[in-house]
């Protein structure tokens, strides 16, 4: 049976909670798992003056994989310190970031969505570079858009589809508007897609996307899309199924992968043990999917389905279950 090194890092507020959560499913499925813990995020930039540590790094490197809890980020601007996962993101280039929407059932989620979004993750507007001028009357922002980025992203998500039953794959863009950097991204895609044949590939404006998927989200399989564009993009398809407590997600690249739940660090809960794990959980599942370990990903997820279903459930969801006793519910429900 092969066996897995997994990179744990609990990070900040519920990361704490929902983390040791995932963990307990992740054991109870039965897959050789060893873990290996690491600190980064605002707290481990408290204690040592860096939201990274090379230590982090390094054990990221050397693992299959890594399941991020959330990183708090300060409002204000704090000499020294940058976000965790952008800068996982940059230095592991971690080009992928791929959210499911799927539907679960609880409170507020539409029946039959069952979609992906990946959203490129390293360029775009992303780049930074923003710069005012005239005593800040005029600001500008530079978005970049490369062949190389837009034809790895292309690939990554029209494989994607072709694993999928439907096999579909939407490109969204806005072309229209700036058909020199929109276009660029969109022709590349396009050029990746039409190497799976089996993928039924289509265009679509990114603003008319967004209002097909809230009045039809269950038409949609893969939908492939820029930086700002995939951010925005993957709230609205949370939000169709239920919002933060259940989105999952992972940050893909070459060598290295990093899953983490899309929610935040949530002081507002934190140290209460109320958080609701299934995000955290359905990120793990995520992990195993990548590491080659369909069946147990699946079992995660049907296993969440049920108690999600049945209750227990945490206070977010109308119940008053801790974060332990839903994992625990989940991890019998194995
Ligand atoms: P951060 O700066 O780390 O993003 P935040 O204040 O933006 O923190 P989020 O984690 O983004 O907080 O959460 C927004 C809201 O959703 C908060 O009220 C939080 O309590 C709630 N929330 C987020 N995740 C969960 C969860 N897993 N379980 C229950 N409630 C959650
Ligand atoms: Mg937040």
């Amino acid at each position: 049976m092969k066996s897995y090194k997994i990179c744990l890092i609990e990070g900040d507020g519920i990361g704490h909670e929902v983390i040791p959560a995932a963990r307990l499913v992740l054991e109870a499925t039965g897959v050789r798992l060893e873990f290996v813990e690491a600190q980064a995020g605002w707290e481990t930039f408290e204690r040592t003056g860096t939201s990274v540590p090379e230590a982090t790094l390094e054990t990221i490197k050397h693992t299959d994989a890594t399941l991020f809890g959330a990183a708090t980020s300060p409002t204000r601007k704090v000499p020294g310190f940058f976000g965790a996962i952008r800068y996982l993101r940059r230095k592991l280039d971690l080009f992928a970031n791929v959210r499911p929407a799927k539907h679960h059932p609880v409170p507020g989620s539409r029946p039959r969505v069952d979609l992906v979004v990946v959203r490129e993750n390293t360029e775009g507007l992303y780049v930074e570079q923003e710069r005012s001028y005239l005593d800040g009357e005029i600001a500008i922002a530079d978005t970049v858009i490369t062949r190389r980025a837009s034809a790895r992203i292309g690939e990554y998500a029209a494989r994607l589809a072709a694993s999928r039953p439907r096999k579909q794959l939407h490109v969204a863009h806005k072309a229209n508007v700036l058909p020199v950097t929109q276009g660029l991204f969109m022709n590349t895609v396009l050029a990746e897609a039409a190497k799976f044949p089996e993928v039924k590939t289509q265009d679509i404006i990114i603003d008319n996307c967004a209002m097909q998927l809230v009045r039809n989200p269950e038409r949609f399989d893969v939908i492939v899309t820029t930086n700002l564009f995939g951010d925005i993009l993957s709230d609205l398809t949370a939000g169709l199924v239920g919002g933060l407590g259940i989105a999952a997600s992972g940050n893909i690249g070459k060598e290295h992968a990093v899953f983490e739940p899309v929610h935040g660090s949530a002081p507002d809960i934190a140290g209460k043990g109320i958080a609701n794990p299934t995000a955290a959980i359905l990120s793990a599942a995520m992990m195993l999917e990548y590491l080659g370990e369909s069946t147990a990903a699946q079992r995660i997820e049907r296993a969440v389905d049920q108690v999600l279903a049945e209750g227990p459930r945490t206070p977010d969801l109308g119940g008053s279950a801790t974060t332990l006793e839903f994992a625990q519910a989940v991890a019998k429900a194995l």
